[in-house]
């Protein structure tokens, strides 16, 4: 499970390339870079026009996976000439823009979203204010999501992400409040009239239980164990009112193995108090000169007991499948790549991303048997990780830089210089990449907005 890349040789960098076999954090079956040979996966072959209905989508969101976090993590495990096998497999590949608006002036851009206003695009088709979960700026009403949609329509639905399962971008989907930080009953200061004692639906947590939705799997247990404040479960924790609905409740990776796919019962794995642990660690960022050139490495605290993105995401797919009527919508995120480039922690962000391209691995594994799905791999706003050039004594940047080796055998230094140091590093304004693959996914070329991804789905799906 800990199958990790072997450090690079002196040999020439195009060797080390090609020597390097797997790319792997903990995933059963590690696909060879090299694309077609032995891959476990056909490469997915929608080119251009992909007419026809989706039965299934599965929606992989890389929080602030923007062109130049998806190229420190290539660089890192394969190789500038290396390509991805989960990101860099498709061809219908476009951008997006990612702004939010205003709160007090709705029809007005902010240029920077956060992954509050910026999955509320995606999940309803319309623009929020930052902070704010599938409800409208300056009016606070609620917007119907395409979770909401799908399960009207009978399909199952999945929300499975690294961070706490009440953070932005799960929570979009399957909850409606007017601030991202209400995430559990005990949290509601900032959405008093959210609260279910107050006729409101609840916080994220409460919600995304009374969704139903059949599974859902990430951290963020501090969450789901507060006890109720109003309602029918006044006083019990979250975790109870789930398993009151029906929900079979784990907590490690062995436990959901053993969840069962059928007759179907709702999944709530939670695996971590807060945030999940990372997969890889390493040195941090400073200011100029930096540290000496290093691999990343294993993150030796992580806890073992709890499955890794892609486990999660096949026992997902393993959960929600059927083989007649109506399919499923799955969204899984990898979240901590936006957490780590906030924290400016090169091999965190790497590692994350690495796990996040596992996942999408998966996916793709699902799609080769389950050819009426489609796959939407984005991100939902750029961050701050930029590639720049050798520093010296009179040209640096004024933030923070890190060098890590890369599997070239070359030092990559990679700045973050939105924030001092020491702080939060910012997102960016910039649009990022969009890919699919399978019914309607040439949709998502060209130049399109996050708001259009939810008529891509409705449109594949026939909703
Ligand atoms: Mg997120
Ligand atoms: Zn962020």
């Amino acid at each position: 499970m800990s199958a990790f890349l072997p450090a690079p040789s002196r040999r020439g960098a195009r060797a080390v390339a090609r020597a390097l076999p797997v790319l792997a954090i903990g995933v059963a079956v590690a696909i060879p870079v090299a694309a077609s040979a032995g891959s476990s996966y056909k490469p997915n072959t929608s080119v251009g026009h992909a007419p026809g209905h989706a039965r299934n989508v599965i929606m992989f969101l890389g929080d602030g996976m923007g062109d130049s976090e998806i190229t420190v993590a290539r660089n890192y495990a394969v190789g500038a000439a290396g390509r991805l096998p989960g990101l860099d497999a498709f061809h219908n590949q476009g951008e997006y823009t990612t702004f939010a608006v205003r709160e007090d002036a709705p029809a007005s851009p902010d240029y920077v979203t956060d992954s509050a206003a910026s999955g509320t695009g995606w999940a309803t088709g319309r623009k929020t204010s930052n902070g704010r979960i599938s409800t409208t700026a300056g009016t606070d009403r609620d917007l119907p999501t395409i979770l909401e949609i799908a399960k009207a329509a009978g399909m199952r639905t999945g929300d499975v992400s690294t961070a706490e399962l009440t953070d932005a971008t799960p929570a979009v989907l399957a909850s409606h409040v007017s601030a991202r930080g209400c995430q559990g009953p005990a949290d509601m200061a900032a959405c008093p009239q959210d609260a279910k004692q107050n006729g409101g639906p609840g916080s994220i947590a409460e919600q995304e239980v009374d969704h139903n939705v059949d599974v859902l799997l990430g951290g963020g247990q501090g969450r789901f164990t507060q006890l109720n404040t109003g309602g029918k479960y006044t006083g019990q924790s979250v975790v109870a009112q789930a398993q009151a609905k029906g929900y079979q409740y784990v907590t490690t990776a062995a436990d959901l193995a053993a969840t069962k796919a059928g007759p179907f019962k709702k999944v709530l794995g939670l695996f971590s108090a807060g945030n999940m642990d990372l997969e890889l660690t390493g040195p941090a960022a400073v200011p100029y000169p930096g540290n000496p050139a290093a691999r990343c490495t294993t993150n030796a605290a992580r806890t073992a007991t709890a499955p890794h993105l892609a486990d999660m995401t096949t026992k997902a797919l393993d959960l929600l499948s059927t083989k007649r009527g109506p399919g499923f919508f799955l969204q899984v995120e990898g979240a901590s790549i936006d957490k780590q480039d906030h924290a400016a922690n090169v091999c965190g962000q790497i590692g994350e991303t690495l796990a996040f391209d596992e996942a999408i691995q998966a996916g793709l594994a699902y799609q080769a048997t389950h050819p009426d799905t489609l796959v939407v791999v984005t991100a939902d706003h750029g961050h701050t990780s930029q590639i720049v050039e050798a520093q010296t004594d009179t040209d640096h940047s004024p933030g923070d830089i890190v060098t890590v080796t890369t599997a070239d055998g070359q030092p990559m230094i990679v700045n973050y210089a939105t924030n001092l140091h020491g702080r939060s590093q910012s997102h960016t304004g910039t649009e990022v990449r969009i890919v699919a693959s399978g019914p309607q996914s040439d949709r998502v070329m060209g130049t399109t907005d996050q708001t259009d991804l939810f008529r891509t789905f409705r449109a594949a799906l026939g909703l």
